[in-house]
């Protein structure tokens, strides 16, 4: 994924074997099918080979279709080459639910449809609605001139893992010894060996008054550089595509999501969240604030900074123009959105109760520089720590960065793309007006992890 090869012939090659779908043969509703390429993955992942680090150890999966042993294939961690094995895996299974109606159907959805003429079934995601006019501006989907935004459920059902601590060995995390610029940074995995070597969970992270937790997106660098790593923004990239060669694109929509120990209804700690709008180079800190267990509603300090009560698992994620924060409480969950630009609005999804903030500066955020987490008093102890990105809703060609349905999609039709968007072929170029209801088959049940 890292060497960005301007192959475009192989790129070709590739979409003619792997038939962009996700092809498995269906007979019947309701059954278990193998899934056939790997252009719904990471959702779903077809024929792939195993990929092991030689240096770092980190394994990850590889598309049969999309692998060449002409090109070295890189690890994400550290940049190190790969040994890839020859025995290729076969695609997982999946369960087909029939839907009776096409009001059945919702956006997010992913369908099984058979095209005619056709002899294997193809999974794909539904992105418009019948009678919507749909048009993708700059990744996004736009519904009726209307940007759509997703929910934090909705983002995290469809978002692609770039980083994950402790599961996976990646050295994008760093503990910061002290809050200065110039502090102490060592990588994360090291700190989790040292510094919690009596504490039950072995692999936890401990962040006191003065420390902090920083993720910074690195991709490996060119080979034949000094370092194997280089900074980079998020991109659209998916791992298990090495062969693939497409224009990537940054991603500024991104979510963190933080499991801690236990619930820290005692800490009076302050976890500070910094991101930068890259457009306008403007900073904003999102401060969580744990205040008592019976604080229920979602308020901005004088500083602008959100003040939530505690939880044991903490998401926050930057989406379609919004933030999101979504906290694992005692008691079940509690959603917050956050319109950041133009009218600044928070909302509590349980009780649809809204309520005016601050504005914001920016509706724009971007990882472009490290998402920090530092405790200001007292002790947070987290368990797991990632960073997923959400899908750049791209166009075919890699220089437009806007797309437009010409016509309204007919009734019954939908308007469908594949999760792994560089692969896939999809409504941006082959049924342009959409997949008709009576060949679709099923909603596909999400896959069991
Ligand atoms: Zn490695």
């Amino acid at each position: 994924m890292l060497v960005r090869r301007a192959n475009t012939l192989l790129l070709i090659c590739l979409l003619l074997v792997n038939g962009g779908g996700c092809a498995f043969q269906v007979d019947s509703p309701n059954k278990s099918f193998r899934i056939g390429s790997n252009s719904m993955a990471p959702t779903w992942i077809g024929p792939a080979r195993q990929a092991v680090c030689e240096e770092c150890g980190y394994r990850f999966l590889v598309d049969d279709a999309t692998y060449s042993w002409e090109f070295p294939t890189r690890c994400r961690c550290c940049g190190g080459q790969c040994t890839v094995a020859d025995r290729v895996i076969p695609g997982q299974t999946a369960s087909i639910q029939a839907v009776a109606s096409p009001r059945e159907i919702q956006r997010l959805d992913a369908i099984v449809f058979k095209t005619e003429g056709e002899t294997q079934s193809t999974v794909k995601r539904v992105w418009g609605l019948p009678g919507e006019s749909i048009e993708l501006r700059s990744g996004e989907l736009w519904v009726g001139g209307h940007l759509f935004q997703k929910d934090m459920q909705q983002l995290k059902a469809i978002c692609v893992n770039i980083s994950h601590f402790p599961s996976d060995r990646v050295s994008h995390w760093e503990f910061k010894i002290n809050s200065e610029p110039d502090g102490v940074v060592v990588p994360i995995e090291r700190v989790a060996k040292s510094i919690t070597p009596h504490d039950p969970v072995t692999q936890a992270i401990r962040i006191s008054a003065g420390h902090a937790i920083r993720y910074s997106h690195r991709i490996p660098a060119p080979i034949g550089q000094y370092s194997k790593m280089q900074s980079s923004r998020i991109l659209d990239d998916y791992e298990i595509n090495q062969g693939s060669s497409v224009a990537l694109h940054s991603i500024d929509d991104f979510l963190v999501n933080a499991q801690l120990k236990e619930l820290p209804r005692d800490l009076t700690g302050l976890v500070r969240l910094h991101y930068r709008g890259f457009d306008y180079e403007m900073h904003l800190s999102s401060t969580i604030d744990f205040v008592p267990p019976q604080a229920k509603k979602i308020s901005l300090d004088k500083h602008g900074a959100l003040v939530l009560p505690p939880a044991r698992e903490m998401a926050f994620a930057t989406c379609d123009g919004r933030l999101l924060v979504s906290l694992a409480m005692e008691r079940g969950r509690q959603d917050w959105i956050v319109e950041l630009g133009g009218q600044t609005i928070a909302v509590d999804t349980r009780s649809k109760s809204r309520e005016q903030l601050s504005p914001c500066p920016t509706a724009k955020l971007s990882a472009t520089s490290p998402i920090e987490i530092s405790v200001q008093r007292g002790q947070l102890i987290v368990t797991q720590l990632a960073v997923a990105r959400d899908l750049w809703l791209g166009a075919r060609h890699p220089r437009d960065d806007r797309w437009l349905a010409k016509e309204p999609i007919p009734s019954h039709h939908f308007w469908v793309l594949g999760d792994n968007l560089p692969i896939s072929l999809d409504c941006r170029e082959r049924w342009a007006g959409g997949i008709p209801f009576h060949q679709i088959h099923g909603r596909l049940l999400p896959p069991i992890r």
